[in-house]
């Protein structure tokens, strides 16, 4: 394999080396964002929450009406690429699936595997200056309109990765989209978890359209692993400044305490945050080294 950091299975060829071209530049994957996605941590050589992925994507491929290859397949696919990954290595894995070329024919169909950012491992432990930044629409708009996709997890990530970019430029590390009717919702690549009290709350996927985080959802269904109680709920930017800690989770970066929220500090608590970093098994980077 040209470069051992990079894993790259096809469907229907398995490994190959991970700089092979080999999508068609009229497939609409590339042309019109028209396919989904999914992300996810590789840890002991293995994807974690892998069922859970699995079904995020087939609502995903329901949403966009979108044929994907049998389950069977996608977990031979995964297998493939994970086990050509060193297992004493965290990764993450990204599984693709496109509507396939213009002119008709099958899905474009492959999966990656890749070294995580240092940057985002840092976040676990140095945690996010989230700034909040308006998505336009009402909390409760997409489950009535199929066309905007709430849900799917697609790859029209363009209006994700600018967010991301306006908060970097704003010399914050990340955004809190918010709906025009003032709830906060999920972030361009994570999902919302607060603590209130002794419970865990994270926004309802269902009631706003918001993508169904799989690391939110395993935390909560968890938490009283770790003496809380899990809700879900809608909160205000501000409601959150007096809740008693809050994080972006995502499957990859993990559980990242937000410090600041525009500018203002959250409650931090560092003992709940090893706890769910735990819980969900993210591991942290290695300390600084120390300066004489
Ligand atoms: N919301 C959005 C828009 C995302 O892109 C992601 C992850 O990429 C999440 C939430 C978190 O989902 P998960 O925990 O399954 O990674």
């Amino acid at each position: 394999m040209s470069d051992p950091t990079r894993v790259l299975a096809v469907l229907g060829r398995g490994v190959v080396p991970a700089d092979t071209p080999f999508v068609r530049g009229d497939d609409l994957g590339i042309v019109r964002g028209d396919g989904i996605f999914e992300v996810m941590h590789v840890r002991a050589g293995r994807p974690w929450l892998l069922e859970e992925h699995l079904n995020r994507l087939a609502g995903s491929a329901a949403r966009m009406e979108l044929a994907v290859p049998p389950r069977a397949a996608l977990v031979e696919l995964v297998d493939q690429a994970v086990t050509a990954w060193p297992a004493h290595v965290e990764g993450a894995l990204r599984l693709v699936c496109t509507r396939g070329p213009e002119a008709g024919g099958d899905p474009t169909v492959y999966a990656t595997v890749f070294a995580i950012a240092p940057e985002s491992i840092r976040a676990r432990r140095d945690g996010l200056h989230v700034l909040t930044a308006t998505l336009g629409l009402p909390a409760r708009l997409r489950p009535d309109t199929p066309w905007l996709l709430g849900g799917a997890k697609t790859l029209s990530y363009a209006t994700n990765m600018a967010s991301l970019r306006w908060a970097k430029a704003s010399g914050a590390d990340d955004v809190l989209w918010v709906s025009s009717d003032g709830y906060a919702l999920e972030g361009p690549i994570s999902s919302l978890v607060w603590r209130q009290g002794s419970t865990l709350y994270t926004v309802p996927a269902k009631q706003t359209g918001i993508l169904a985080g799989t690391t939110a959802a395993y935390l909560l269904a968890h938490a009283g692993e770790i003496g809380l109680a899990a809700d879900e709920a809608l909160v205000t930017p501000a409601e959150l400044q007096s809740a008693d800690g809050a994080w972006l989770t995502s499957s990859v970066r993990g559980p990242a305490p937000i410090r600041t929220l525009d500018g203002t500090p959250l409650p931090y608590d560092p003992d709940v945050t090893a706890r769910i970093r735990t819980l969900l098994g993210f591991p942290l980077p290695p300390e600084p080294a120390a300066t004489s």
